[in-house]
């Protein structure tokens, strides 16, 4: 018989143990390795290889891991990674997923505990966000994912069944999003049969926040047009500049004109764990639905991403399929509705919801509201040391945790050469996006590791390079 377990599982526990003590040192000595390092062609192409036939030992692969991937990986782990919006990790949540391995627990349904823990992080994920308790939830790959599942439940709302069984026929949907509003909102508009151009792509104002007048002419131009909107997304943290659209403003739009009303709180929904920051995310508590991440600010390793739905029936009417091999019961292993399968696109699912349980238990949530200030702290440390100095200028208004900022004198290309330089340098990684047609240096603060001593790094480097 061809069993995978190994013939002697003390070597496997020696192997076990040793992997176990240098991810640990990993984490432990992250400062003393390069944050990132572009990849020599001869590590690529030691991938490239047929589909193996025969073994290979598990030393041989362990070490393959070690000389050949671990130096290699996206850095996002480190203190000095300020790029795009990436989560840090934590060691409670790099050992749950040990732990979930190990469990192998299929989460698509049936009544066991994978199902418990994560109805649990999602009425968590409820109180942090003011959403009812009867909200529904379901956790998914990321905010992608999040934006679109919220997107279907707001079509089955806006059509109904007619929706899921012959698609959208000549119904006219339109939806309404800022300008800047993450790609994926398009995405999703794409994926859901909708089509991006009815996605209106409402202009900003000088803090990058939704036109709230542009935003009702809008709709008012459609309606008198024939189209049927049906659904306002806001952001709460954009994702270019961090900006928080007035969610109060569009709540009360989305409720006049009855319209669902969606959040992508990606990265932002996290900061009302923060007293201080949770006044800017009011409104958010009206949302018919909620897309966040547990990868970004609340530091869970990838991947994370959690949607809440207002309404529960809404959400099970969006995705509920029967099937015979998958008929619930009311008792055994097939028992306890709803099962997750019938709240998003997957059937199969890893236990995700484990890691996102630990973490919030390990740290408490007041942690997270902390790390959420301090990474805004440093953006504003970092807004200061720009506005002070003679060589730098800021590209945009810092309102959470990403500041924007650029070399004065600096063309779009030279700006690049020096982000790439300072990527390639191994200490900060940086990157960029474009204002106002003209590219910037974007820092996004999210790693709970960086400190105010990186921050001045960062900057000491910018202000070195030579010109
Ligand atoms: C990161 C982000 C997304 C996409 O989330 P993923 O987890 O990367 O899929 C969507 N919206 C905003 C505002 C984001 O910051």
């Amino acid at each position: 018989m061809a069993t995978l377990d190994p013939g002697d599982w003390a070597q496997l526990r020696a192997l076990g143990h040793r992997m176990m003590d240098d991810m640990i040192d990993h984490l432990a000595g992250l400062r003393d390795i390069p944050v990132w390092r572009p990849m020599p062609d001869d590590v690529r192409n030691t991938f490239k290889k047929p589909l193996p036939a025969a073994p290979t030992d598990m030393n041989a692969i362990y070490e393959m891991f070690s000389e050949r991937i671990k130096p290699y990986v996206t850095g996002n782990t480190h203190p000095g990674f300020l790029g795009w919006v990436h989560g840090g990790g934590n060691p409670v949540s790099m050992l749950a997923e040990l732990l979930a391995g190990a469990m192998n627990a299929n989460c698509g349904g049936r009544d066991h505990v994978g199902i418990v823990v994560e109805r649990q992080v999602i009425a968590w994920a409820a109180e942090l966000t003011g959403m009812p308790p009867s909200s529904s939830g379901v956790l998914l790959t990321g905010s992608s994912m999040a934006n679109f599942v919220a997107l279907l439940c707001a079509r089955y709302a806006a059509l109904g069944e007619q929706a899921r069984q012959t698609g959208i026929g000549s119904n006219q949907l339109t939806a309404y999003a800022a300008a800047t509003a993450h790609r994926c909102i398009a995405g999703a508009m794409d994926m859901a049969g909708i089509g991006r151009q009815a996605l209106r792509l409402i202009p900003v104002d000088a803090n990058y926040r939704i036109n709230i007048s542009a935003l009702k002419s809008a709709i008012a131009d459609d309606v008198a047009a024939g189209k049927q909107p049906f659904l306002i997304v806001g952001t709460a943290g954009s994702v270019d500049v961090g900006a928080t659209d007035d969610l109060n403003a569009l709540a009360n739009i989305a409720a006049d004109a009855k319209l669902w009303f969606h959040v992508d709180g990606a990265f932002g929904a996290l900061a009302a764990l923060s007293p201080r920051l949770k006044p800017r995310l009011a409104g958010i508590e009206r949302a018919d639905s909620i897309a966040f991440d547990f990868h970004k600010w609340a530091q869970v390793t990838y991947d994370a991403g959690c949607v809440l739905i207002r309404d529960a029936r809404i959400h099970l009417a969006t995705f509920a399929q029967k099937t015979n091999y998958l008929a619930p019961a009311a008792r055994g292993l097939a028992a306890g509705e709803p099962w997750p399968c019938d709240l998003g696109p997957d059937l199969s699912r890893g236990f995700r919801a484990l890691k996102i349980w630990a973490t919030l238990s390990a740290y408490g949530a007041e942690a997270f509201g902390k790390i959420v200030d301090d990474s805004c702290e440093l953006a504003r440390h970092l807004a200061r040391r720009i506005d002070t100095s003679s060589r730098l200028e800021r590209a945009a208004p810092v309102a959470l945790n990403i500041v924007c900022f650029r070399v004065h004198g600096y063309t779009d290309a030279k700006l690049a050469t020096l982000v790439a330089d300072l990527q390639e340098s191994g200490r900060f990684v940086p990157s960029t996006t474009i204002l106002d047609g003209r590219l910037a240096i974007r820092a996004a603060i999210v790693n709970h590791r960086t400190t105010l001593a990186d921050i001045n790094g960062f900057v000491d480097a910018i202000l070195e390079y030579p010109d």
